[in-house]
């Protein structure tokens, strides 16, 4: 039997200091039940990371500090972003963990689920996915705009936990090698399964935020989801190209078109010209859009310099 870990808990928080408190009460009670139950080490902690908050946030984690047990604070000196607040939280834990558990500080994903989340990794699992079983409470503008941006991900080839937001577990060494992804563009739900290693899911109902207001609003939202895509894939790219292809396809059989009308003297003076370039000249700066667009996808790969693989283990004489 593994010894109990240390567990970190990393709460992003942007102006946040309507549900601070009640998160706390709460992650806190958890931790003091799992320490006795001797499920985790004395040592686990919270790192609430304030991201540039211009509210009491940062004074309320301090508070937290200074008179309650387990909180720990990262202030960071600008709003940067859920996910960079989160990578930012990562980094500070992952040699001071055995593994830490990402959370949004709303509590919206059912803390519950932690010890199970504790179980698979004591399981041997490096990470953990919080799944949502069902959306209910979420609007239905909401739900069917998050369905159709899981259905894109998808056909756009990349890959992503369905239903999973950025409630997980990860082991130390998971995060050390999430770490080596050096791209400014983060969407880490996209990279954690690039990590590869032993992975489980957790199920829960996801909970209406009990304060404050949601900071993902629309236009963040879709924001997120073209750095998703465009992070992960250059099939649109390649879609530009095969859209040239056919275009240049139907300027063959309108070329045909044209030239017999011409011979047969059924045109205007001009029109056969035109009609001809029209689609031979759109074929072709498409497909050579799409060629050139190739090379910009090659380039984008290097330059994002990603890890080319993950060592599991290595045995050596
Ligand atoms: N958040 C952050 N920086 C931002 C926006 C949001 O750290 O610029 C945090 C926020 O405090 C919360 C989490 O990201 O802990 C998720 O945000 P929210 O609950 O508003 O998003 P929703 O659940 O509505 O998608
Ligand atoms: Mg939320």
């Amino acid at each position: 039997m593994k010894e109990a870990p240390v567990l970190a808990i990393v709460v992003p928080c942007y102006k946040e200091e309507a549900v601070l408190h009640e998160t706390h009460k709460r992650l806190s009670q958890l931790l003091d039940r799992l320490t006795t139950e001797e499920r985790i080490s004395s040592k686990s902690y919270i790192l609430y990371v304030n991201d540039g908050s211009t509210d009491r946030t940062w004074e309320i984690i301090k508070e937290f500090y200074k008179n309650t047990s387990y909180a720990c604070g990262l202030n960071l000196a600008g709003n940067v972003g859920h996910q960079n607040a989160l990578m930012a939280g990562l980094n500070a834990v992952k040699e001071r963990c055995d593994a830490a558990i990402s959370i949004d500080a709303d509590l919206q994903d059912d803390v519950n689920v932690i010890p199970e989340m504790i179980e698979r990794y004591m399981e041997g699992n490096d990470i953990v996915y919080g799944v949502r079983r069902e959306r209910k409470t979420d609007t239905f503008f909401k739900r069917t705009t998050a369905l159709a941006f899981y259905r894109l991900m998808k056909t756009m080839g990349a890959k992503s936990v369905y239903n999973h937001a950025d409630y997980r577990l990860m082991s130390s060494r998971a995060i050390q090698q999430l770490c080596r992804f050096r791209e400014r563009n983060l969407y880490l739900r996209g990279l954690v399964p690039l990590i590869g290693y032993q992975t489980a899911c957790v199920y829960y109902n996801r909970d209406k935020r009990f304060a404050g207001e949601s900071k993902y609003p629309f236009k963040k939202m879709l924001n997120f989801a073209i750095d998703g895509i465009t992070s992960f894939s250059v099939k649109p790219v390649r879609m530009i190209f095969w859209l040239g292809c056919i275009f240049l396809l139907i300027a063959l059989c309108v070329t045909i078109w044209t030239l017999r009308a011409y011979f047969l003297h059924d045109t205007v003076p001009g029109w056969s010209s035109l009609m001809i370039s029209l689609w031979l000249v759109g074929g072709t700066i498409l497909v050579s859009l799409g060629i050139v667009g190739e090379y910009i996808g090659k380039i984008y790969i290097e330059v994002k310099n990603r890890p080319r693989y993950n060592e599991e283990e290595l045995l050596l004489r």
